[in-house]
């Protein structure tokens, strides 16, 4: 089976390979800018009845850019020309998605029109896909186009190995850096061995919900909680003091009185803090690929809710902004993970109440409150942990519909409380349309660089 995977590793630069790093970033940022400008001032041109052609793709794009780039930016030549490219190909894909929501041609969340990235809101990255990228076989150190030979922090074992065997082809190269620390991802072809049957790797079968928590990384149907990995409840410890810290430290009014001119310390503050938040993540992150591995490879069948993570992220509360980044990170392990595992992902639609349902009577409550830890049942009298509650209905919930009506599709409209059941497709605005999907079949799903 040949799937995408994606291979991150942290990076050792000199100080001078940090500059070029940062000059092919700043480049990426510069082309991005200056093509919504050109996309902007065409449109204007546009509206005001000139016949003018705006340029709405990559190659469009890459052609004006090409034409523009001596007047635009004289000095276009220090950097690789993929990190125009690569500037100018997010602001083509920004574009699309903006008329592709408009128009109605995709789900989730309204996407705006593109809109400037700036020098600090911006997240620094730059992708290659051709010229000289490789893992050196002393396996520590890779090699980027103009960078050269850029030492790794950690060993590139795993990628190596595989290179070497011939099972995998470096397709691109995302440099980037957060929390004050340079990284490069790989985005890799591999070809992976499909475990033949359940015989393959120890499998105990049969279904598991689970449900991911704000004290626990998961709690599972079996009654099982994965607690948090200790580096991270370290880390996010950390992070909540420096939040803390950060508030305390401000500095003076600006001599208009309008804003405050940030202080010494407050940008040391920050800068602790968005290592700190890089830490966590990937702290979360190992934890999330240990959890993902397991669940794959002991199950039939893994059920998680499909929770509206666009919405979300907005709840200003950092326990639950937390915990629902990594919701969006454990489900899109899962979608691949299944995929490699045989087993089937089954993703159950966010209109149903899997924390306020009892999974002993199935009784409804009206409201119950993320406060309350307890699901406790005045019908029946269960009294469970509420996020074992939650996981034990999603897994109660395809053991239903599966042992009703067999295996394939089938319409869940029939009941009020049965909810409908959505594959991978993405949550639909209509409830009572979605069917159960297997999503353990559909196409090989790797993390996107
Ligand atoms: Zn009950």
């Amino acid at each position: 089976m040949l799937v995408t995977q994606a291979y991150r590793y942290a990076l050792d630069p000199t100080p001078r390979q940090q500059r070029a790093l940062a000059s092919h970033c700043g480049a990426t940022r510069f082309a991005y800018n200056w093509g919504l400008d050109l996309v902007k001032q065409r449109l204007d041109q546009l509206q005001a009845g000139l016949d003018v052609q705006v340029p709405w793709t990559l190659p469009t794009l890459r052609t004006e850019w090409n034409r523009a780039k001596h007047q635009a930016a004289p000095w276009w030549a220090e950097n690789s020309k993929e990190a125009y490219n690569s500037g100018l190909d997010a602001l083509a894909r920004a574009l699309k998605n903006w008329s592709d929501s408009k128009a109605g041609r995709r789900a989730g969340r309204r996407v705006g029109f593109p809109r400037f990235k700036g020098k600090r809101r911006s997240r620094l990255a730059c992708r290659f896909t051709t010229g000289a990228i490789r893992v050196e076989p002393d396996r520590h150190h890779v090699v980027l186009p103009r960078m050269g030979h850029i030492r790794t922090h950690e060993s590139t074992r795993k990628l190596a190995r595989r290179l070497d065997a011939g099972t995998a082809r470096i397709l691109s190269a995302t440099i980037s850096q957060a929390g004050g620390r340079w990284s490069v991802s790989f985005t890799v072809e591999v070809h992976r061995a499909v475990p033949d049957g359940p015989s393959a790797v120890q499998r105990r079968g049969g279904t598991v919900g689970v449900d991911v928590g704000v004290r626990h990384l998961a709690v599972l149907s079996t009654g099982e909680a994965i607690t948090n990995p200790r580096p991270l409840d370290h880390a996010q410890r950390r992070l909540r003091r420096l939040n803390r810290q950060l508030a305390g430290r401000r500095g003076p009014r600006a001599p208009d009185g309008t804003r405050r001119v940030p202080s010494r310390g407050w940008q040391q503050t920050r800068r602790r803090l968005a290592r700190a938040h890089a830490r966590v993540a990937n702290a979360r992150s190992d934890g999330l690929h240990k959890l993902t591995s397991q669940l794959a490879t002991s199950y039939d069948t893994v059920v998680v809710e499909q929770l509206h993570v666009a919405g979300m992220v907005r709840n200003r509360r950092l326990a639950r902004a937390v915990a629902d980044a990594g919701f969006a990170e454990l489900r899109q392990q899962l979608a691949y993970k299944t995929t490699w595992y045989g087993s089937v992902l089954v993703t159950v639609d966010r209109w149903y109440p899997s924390s306020k349902t009892c999974s002993g009577c199935g009784v409804v409550k009206a409201k119950l409150p993320l406060s309350v830890r307890v699901f406790a049942c005045e019908a029946c009298g269960l009294v469970a942990d509420r996020d074992h509650n939650a996981a034990r209905n999603l897994a109660a919930l395809v053991n239903h519909l599966v042992a009703g009506s067999g295996p394939e599709t089938r319409n869940a409209r029939g009941g009020d409380v049965r909810p409908g059941l959505a594959g991978q497709t993405p949550p639909k605005r209509e409830p009572r349309t979605s069917t159960l999907g297997k999503t353990g079949t559909a196409e090989p799903q790797g993390p996107a660089a």
